[in-house]
């Protein structure tokens, strides 16, 4: 039976869902597909998406086709055939890791790059055309309670008015600066002393080296820059990671393009050119906090950033939210809900901390000293592409398994 039309082994639940971001909007897909009646508040009203792309790993990838997105996926993403790994000043290739078929032909399904309006767009056409999926704009989350007949999600619209939806579970998937988490766990958001710089540029006025079908990685010291083609291959999207003190995490901030240029007045020729051409940056502050524990008790369960906010040095935050979407819509099947969220959140706990440690290391690796970086040069060039593949099997590979005993 196809997973995205499995027959619930009882009669569907009603869940409500916090933030229609990717985990949410994914989440909404899997458990509907399953059978239950699913409410998915959000406290936006419009879905505007900054122009920023996404890296869908094939771990990732193979969840939404599953859900019958591969054909949107295919048409609005690009599938780049490698990753090019250079050094920052000097423009000397380190190293590659295949992509395109080695990925497909080995992990089942493709690594791709899109926009993010893209993938919202899809996933939100999705849940709009999809029964038993009732979508809120325009609610804050405000308050979770375990009642005498199940759960209960207090909603505040813009102009201060409450109510109070009634479930059987609730799945917090409210992003990086969750309410919801402070349920479960208390620990506070940290700054790591950098911020990511994004941008796209059209796809024609990047210097020619640079236009090609693949994603371009430049590491530095304390810095990096990554870029790749997205929009059907109309644009590139930029992201610069550079040293930078502050607390505000917003997609939306502005960032001045000169200091930018001034932070990698040291980069090599065609790298320079294409980060002196966007006019405006969006700036990301990175804040850091480790996984949940618990993911989920009683009836909530928390999911994406919400539950575990990865550092963008592994291009693995919204893969992991579609992972834990599938995860959870797998885990209701033939349990009562506190059963099932705790299975979960013992599926989910130790990926996620794998991931978030494994995306920790890549940034110090990434942003070596010179020693260290030489060390680091030498055994990604003794590598070569395939083994480099190879090296990110654990994470590519992952399958949801059909409940999430096996998970
Ligand atoms: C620079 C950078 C690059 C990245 N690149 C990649 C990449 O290449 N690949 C990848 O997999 N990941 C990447 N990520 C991570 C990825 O963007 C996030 O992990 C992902 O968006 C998390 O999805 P989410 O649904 O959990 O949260 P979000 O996408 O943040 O969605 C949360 C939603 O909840 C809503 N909300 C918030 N509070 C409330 C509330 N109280 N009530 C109701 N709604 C609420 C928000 O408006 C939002 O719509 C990157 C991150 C950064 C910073």
């Amino acid at each position: 039976m196809p997973p995205n039309s499995p027959v619930p082994d009882r009669p569907g639940l009603r869940i409500a869902i916090a933030g229609a971001g990717i985990g949410g909007l994914t989440a909404a897909l899997a458990l509907a597909a399953r059978g239950h009646t699913v409410t998915l508040a959000e406290r936006r009203t419009a879905f505007s998406e900054v122009g920023a792309g996404l890296q869908l790993s094939p771990n990732a990838s193979r969840i939404l086709t599953d859900l019958g997105l591969g054909p949107s996926l295919r048409r609005a993403a690009t599938e780049p055939s490698r990753v090019r790994i250079r050094g920052l000043a000097s423009g000397r290739q380190i190293g590659e890791v295949a992509l395109g078929p080695a990925m497909r032909e080995r992990f089942g399904a493709p690594y791709l790059v899109i926009h993010r309006a893209d993938l919202q767009t899809i996933l939100l056409d999705a849940v709009r055309g999809r029964p038993g999926i009732r979508l809120l704009v325009g609610r804050s989350a405000t308050a979770f309670a375990e009642t005498q007949a199940g759960a209960s999600l207090t909603l505040e619209s813009e102009s201060g008015r409450a109510e109070t939806l009634a479930a059987d579970l609730v799945v917090a998937a409210d992003g990086i600066r969750s309410t919801l988490r402070a349920c479960l766990d208390g620990r506070p958001l940290r700054p790591v002393g950098a911020a990511a710089w994004r941008a796209t540029v059209p796809r024609d006025c990047a210097p020619p080296a640079l236009r090609g079908d693949e994603t371009g990685l430049w590491l530095g010291h304390g810095r990096h820059v990554v870029h790749y083609p997205i929009a059907g291959g109309e644009r590139i999207n930029l992201v610069a990671v550079l040293p930078q003190a502050g607390e505000d995490a917003d997609w939306s901030a502005p960032g001045d393009p000169a200091q930018l240029r001034a932070a990698f007045a040291d980069a090599a020729a065609p790298l320079a050119d294409l980060l002196r051409l966007p006019e405006q940056w969006l700036v990301w502050t990175l804040a850091d906090r480790r996984a949940a524990a618990p993911m989920a008790r009683g009836r909530l369960a928390l999911l994406g950033d919400a539950a575990h906010p990865v550092l963008p040095y592994l291009a693995q935050g919204a893969a992991l939210a579609i992972e834990d979407a599938a995860v959870l819509a797998a885990s209701l099947s033939g349990r009562q809900v506190p059963a099932a969220l705790a299975a979960y959140a013992t599926a989910r706990g130790p990926r996620a901390r794998t991931i978030q440690s494994q995306a920790r290391r890549n940034g110090r690796i990434y942003h070596a000293g010179r020693l260290a970086a030489a060390a680091r040069d030498a055994v990604m060039s003794r590598l070569g592409p395939a083994r480099m593949t190879e090296r990110y099997a654990w994470l590519y590979g992952w399958r949801p398994a059909s409940d999430a005993a096996g998970a």
